[in-house]
């Protein structure tokens, strides 16, 4: 699978592969502009504490408090990257062999991670579009996970959102089954139509944990995301973050800082939200003229992805394989399986291309599937 993906990277290739923020959206102007602002101290280049920027984690806690979860700077520990937290949280959570839940199918980076520390990784089906939540209960109580790991809003790899009713039921299940969740919001922000829905935090606050990120929100060579922890877990985390790096640069989390109070964030997330509505649209317009009778996809109201699921007997792997010989990429589905993938399923992105662009990528796709019938 490494060897076809790297085919995606032909300069040639229209690549629904990728996972990327568009570079176009990146504000340099204003980043540039708040490094400047913040050189003008040369403490943004010494050590600072490993639990983040106080400034930084201030302006996130008051974003989370706006958004309807009520948050203090010292719920806050800046990570370098919403990776990073994936990695504290494992290291502070698991021992080798302990069991885990994730969403079938999940983040793959997310999958490296836990395997890493050891876990014994239990996928939680989807029933159709969304999570089979009995599902859930019934391996909760069978394995007795140390955590849920969910994406609940336009995940990736499937652009799929969990509804009100099934967050209650999330977090009624690790309030009876006495687990804790994983919360993973990069993509939170990234809403294009549909109402905002409230975060599992907000729903079990004693139960969740969650992991924020500004990668898809500003850049994501920042490096910068956060874990919001729960009290009984703050110190150990913070000590394994020591341990990991003493702490995420100084500078980078000073910028972002400034680059938040400035005002210009809003403003610069804005046109990445309206350029993206605009790509998925162009995208969930062309699909069913381009895909084989029988296919079905998500319709997700935010994020960077759309999943496919091609009719019966399709494999994603060997269409890849045709769709490369004419130039357009994506991923099979089969990459982001913690046990038993669906050969049908593939995931492509839509955050990279203008609309003329998509469309012409996706109608290279349709001519694959008339080419073989
Ligand atoms: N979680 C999910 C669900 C993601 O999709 C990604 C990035 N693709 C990450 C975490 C990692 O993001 P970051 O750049 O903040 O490390």
């Amino acid at each position: 699978m490494r060897d076809l993906l790297a085919l995606t990277e032909r300069p040639e290739v229209i690549s629904f592969a990728g996972g990327l923020p568009a570079p176009e959206l990146f504000d340099v102007d204003g980043i540039r502009a708040a490094f400047d602002a913040v050189l003008a101290s040369p403490g943004v280049l010494q050590y600072s504490t490993s639990e983040g920027d106080p400034r930084l984690r201030e302006e996130v806690a008051r974003r989370y408090s706006i958004d309807g979860l009520p948050t203090a700077a010292s719920d806050l520990i800046i990570t370098t990257g919403s990776q990073q937290g994936l990695g504290l949280l494992a290291t502070t959570l698991l021992d080798p062999g302990d069991t885990i839940l994730v969403e079938e199918p999940c983040y793959l980076a997310a999958l490296q991670t836990f395997a890493l520390a050891g876990a014994h990784v239990v996928g939680v089906p989807a029933n159709g579009d969304d999570l089979d939540l009995e599902a859930l209960d019934r391996l909760a109580s069978t394995h007795g996970p140390k955590f849920f790991y969910t994406v609940p809003t336009f995940q990736n790899p499937t652009g799929r959102t969990h509804g009100l009713e099934a967050r209650r039921r999330i977090a009624e299940i690790a309030r009876s089954r006495g687990f804790r969740i994983i919360e993973d919001e990069p993509y939170r922000q990234l809403r294009y139509s549909g109402d905002p829905l409230p975060s599992l935090a907000e729903l079990a606050p004693e139960h969740v944990v969650s992991l924020g990120s500004f990668s898809k929100v500003i850049a994501p060579g920042l490096r910068i995301g956060w874990i919001r922890t729960t009290a009984d877990i703050r110190s150990t985390v913070t000590i394994a973050k020591q341990a990991a790096d003493l702490h995420t640069s100084t500078i980078d989390q000073a910028a972002a800082a400034h680059y938040l109070v400035s005002g210009r964030s809003e403003p610069a997330l804005d046109r990445i939200r309206d350029a993206y509505a605009a790509r998925r649209d162009a995208m969930l317009e062309a699909l069913p003229t381009v895909l084989p009778e029988g296919s079905t996809w998500t319709r997700p109201d935010g994020g960077m992805f759309v999943w496919v699921r091609l009719p019966e007997g399709s494999d994603a792997t060997t269409a890849l394989r045709r769709a490369l010989s004419r130039d357009v990429a994506f991923v099979p589905g089969t990459s982001f399986s913690s046990g038993t993938p669906d050969p049908r399923t593939l995931r492509l992105s839509f955050t990279t291309y203008s609309p003329a662009r998509i469309r012409e990528g996706l109608s290279r796709l349709g001519a694959t599937w008339g080419a073989d019938g």
